[in-house]
């Protein structure tokens, strides 16, 4: 049997793995565009930051070390087109600028997403950077660090443009925000914990920008000004972070069946509308736990589980993904905030039956250093108590207990149990009631 991926990232090279470990005798080939495999882009913006020096700890698996477990990699080899009557594929080795065709039994497509570039004039000026790829890190760490770079404007407050923020304020840069948007990360959170997460960017003195649009880059090669419907501003640099759009052009004429944003329509077990092609990560999407509904969240978390059990598929097996909660977490400066479920926004735009609370709480007691606010929003049933979704926002001890709640939603716990759940409690670390028993309690 033979196995062709395409994209050796997250969600490919997951695949590859775990259908080699299965079945031991596939042929299994990779295709891959860039020059490098099995990396993780959640780390760019703290290497653009200089959290760390050496972009290779960006990277999970080398490729020596794939190579040796018997899957056949080929890097700088684009996939051009693909004939799913024939089962070929058209690939270009982007080294030798030759062209071939190669043919699979059963195929999966993990060719991820790409940065959205809005309709900005002159956005191909100098020192305009978007943060993708492994070559973006790389190009915008080094422009970065010059010590000419002093204004940096950043355009799109989504998980990219914020975690970015961190990272050039770090480097001792004047930072502004502009967002198209009314708030930050507007279909993550509500707006509870994006105003917290807003009065924390302003205290850290990030010129934030809302319901603002760029229209317009200045600047003879180099950018030098930003212009937005309500103002210029100078910009030494800029980076775009509005967004990524499926890397699915090349299957137009496939017929495989895509939402409207070119997202790959797959099943609860990674297949496509086609028979023995699969897809996972960025490029697809994702069935989810609490709405049964397709969905497009890119993110790493779903890209390897999909990956994974595409893998299986792969190799033969028939297992299903169990459901994606958009589970997320930022740091936001200071601050860390997570999510996962739905949100409230999603729920008014479902038309259900709910309720929510918030509250306002202490990470830990106040006698042991440290004690900081803690924030907890709960979305629940309105009639069964079934909690749907939560968001938390605060310091320490803040992002990781999002787990927690994602285990709830995901076991249809209702706001009673999570009220009464025995959660750990020592004076270090919380309270005997943890804010999450708290926000669950308060919930009527
Ligand atoms: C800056 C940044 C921070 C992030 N932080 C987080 C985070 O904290 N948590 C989280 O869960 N997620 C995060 N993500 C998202 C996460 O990185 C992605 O969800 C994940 O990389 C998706 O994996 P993938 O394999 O689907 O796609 P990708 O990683 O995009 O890999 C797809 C690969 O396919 C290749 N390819 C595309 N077209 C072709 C073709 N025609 N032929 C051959 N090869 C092709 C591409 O070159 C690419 O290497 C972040 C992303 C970015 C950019």
């Amino acid at each position: 049997m033979k196995i062709i991926i395409i994209g050796g990232v997250a969600a490919g090279m997951s695949a590859a793995v775990k259908a080699k470990k299965i079945a031991k005798d596939a042929e299994i080939v990779i295709y891959e565009k860039t020059d490098v495999v099995s990396w993780g882009a959640c780390g760019l913006p703290y290497y653009v930051g200089d959290f760390f020096k050496d972009s290779n700890q960006l990277i999970a698996r080398p490729i020596g070390k794939l190579r040796e477990t018997g899957i056949n990699i080929n890097i700088n080899h684009e996939v051009l087109s693909l004939d799913v009557k024939n089962k070929t594929v058209k690939v270009k080795n982007l080294e030798t600028g030759e062209e071939f065709e190669d043919t699979y039994d059963k195929l999966m497509i993990a060719t991820g997403a790409s940065s959205i570039i809005p309709p900005i004039r002159n956005v191909k000026l100098k020192n305009v950077f978007t943060l993708k790829d492994f070559k973006d890190g790389i190009l915008l760490k080094e422009a970065a660090l010059k010590g000419s770079v002093k204004e940096v404007v950043i355009i799109g407050a989504g998980f990219i443009g914020i975690e970015v923020v961190e990272a050039m304020k770090k480097l001792g840069k004047n930072v502004k925000l502009i967002q198209l948007d009314e708030r930050v990360l507007p279909d993550s959170f509500d707006k509870e914990i994006t105003d917290i997460m807003e009065k924390e960017l302003v205290k850290q003195k990030v010129d934030l920008h809302v319901s603002e649009m760029v229209k317009e880059f200045e600047g003879e090669s180099r950018v030098l000004k930003v212009v937005t419907d309500k103002g210029s501003y100078n910009a030494d640099l800029v980076l775009i972070a509005t967004g990524v759009r499926p890397n699915t052009a090349f299957l137009k004429e496939t017929g495989i069946n895509m939402l409207e944003n070119g997202a790959i329509v797959i099943d609860e077990f990674g297949e496509t509308s086609i028979k023995g092609i699969y897809s996972a990560g960025d490029c697809a999407t994702a069935n989810h736990a609490v709405t049964k509904e397709n969905v497009y969240i890119p993110l790493a978390t779903t890209a390897n589980k999909i990956g994974r059990t595409v893998g299986e598929n792969l190799a033969g097996e028939r297992n299903s993904f169990q459901g994606t909660l958009g589970s997320a977490a930022v740091k936001v400066m200071e601050l860390e905030a997570a999510r996962t479920g739905i949100s409230e926004n999603e729920a008014i735009k479902k038309g259900l039956e709910y309720k929510t609370v918030f509250i306002s709480d202490k990470n830990q007691t106040d006698y042991y250093p440290g004690q900081e606010d803690i924030f907890v929003k709960l979305i629940y049933d309105a009639s069964t108590r079934v909690i749907l979704g939560g968001q938390i926002v605060g310091k320490k001890g803040a992002v990781l207990r999002i787990d927690v709640l994602a285990a709830a939603v995901f076991m249809k716990m209702t706001t009673h149990q999570l009220g009464m759940l025995d959660l750990c409690y020592a004076p270090p670390f919380s309270r005997t009631w943890d804010a999450l028993n708290v926000a669950a309690n308060v919930a009527k």
